[in-house]
């Protein structure tokens, strides 16, 4: 069994009711939840804690959610965020989306939606912008053109593997696919990017394609396909490759 590690949200409100509210429905739909009832806290959690979503309240005492978002954005532009307004007017909105924030949303919400779009913005942020352009001298792991993981070897020019299927010959897209995931080892990918890697924006396979591409690397490298120790799913994301 995989480990399924929690999503880390920090919730920062100063509002007790609707913070407290916000954490317990966050925590049954299995979010690990840290609270923080104003920006210094907020600032502090952030740095220290590195959660993968930030709710954002505007109206805050001492340091407001738009100056927070600032400070924020100028050290990670990546951490998704969701603005959370009492007000609903359309300036709001445009000053929150300038300042790089993700989504946004008028208080009161509904808890449905508030939770939608806090998966969505999750599961964005566990996304990274896969590498590549795959050269040797990045990958250490490398000896000449072959690379090892568990009892793997796999050669880059010959296309030749020794793995748990025994000896074989892998195809120029097998190949491909091998090398994205090395050169973003341990960072999941989703389908999409690996298909777009793999294949092109204009191809007209599918997603589905991946999955049996990942079906046949399990089978080739891993000892047991079912209980996958390099080749594992990401449950809405993916997969992710990694090894010792
Ligand atoms: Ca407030």
């Amino acid at each position: 069994m995989e480990a399924t590690e929690k999503k880390r949200v920090l919730v920062i409100e100063d509002e007790a009711r609707i913070a407290e509210g916000i954490r317990l429905n966050l925590a049954l739909a299995g979010y690990e939840v840290s609270l923080a009832p104003d920006g210094i806290e907020g600032l502090e959690q952030w740095r220290a804690w590195q959660p993968d979503l930030i709710v954002l309240d505007i109206m805050l005492p001492m340091i407001d959610g738009f100056s927070i978002l600032k400070t924020i954005r100028q050290e990670d532009e990546k951490i998704p965020v969701l603005i959370l307004s009492a007000r609903g007017d359309t300036k709001d909105k445009v000053k929150g989306l300038r300042y790089g924030v993700d989504d946004y949303l008028a208080k009161p919400f509904d808890l449905e939606e508030f939770l939608l779009r806090v998966e969505r913005l999750v599961q964005k942020s566990a996304w990274y912008e896969p590498v590549l352009n795959y050269t040797k001298p990045d990958y250490p792991l490398f000896e000449g053109d072959h690379y090892r993981f568990g009892d793997n070897h796999v050669d880059f020019v010959t296309f030749k593997a020794w793995c748990v299927a025994g000896e074989i010959i892998l195809t120029e897209q097998e190949i491909t696919l091998l090398k994205i995931f090395i050169a973003n080892r341990g960072r999941p990918l989703s389908r999409e990017m690996l298909l777009n890697a793999g294949w092109g924006y204009s191809s007209d396979t599918s997603t589905r394609t991946v999955d049996n591409f990942m079906v046949r690397f399990r089978k080739y490298f891993e000892k047991n396909p079912k209980d996958p120790q390099f080749f594992k799913s990401r449950r809405s994301v993916g997969y992710i490759f990694d090894h010792t």
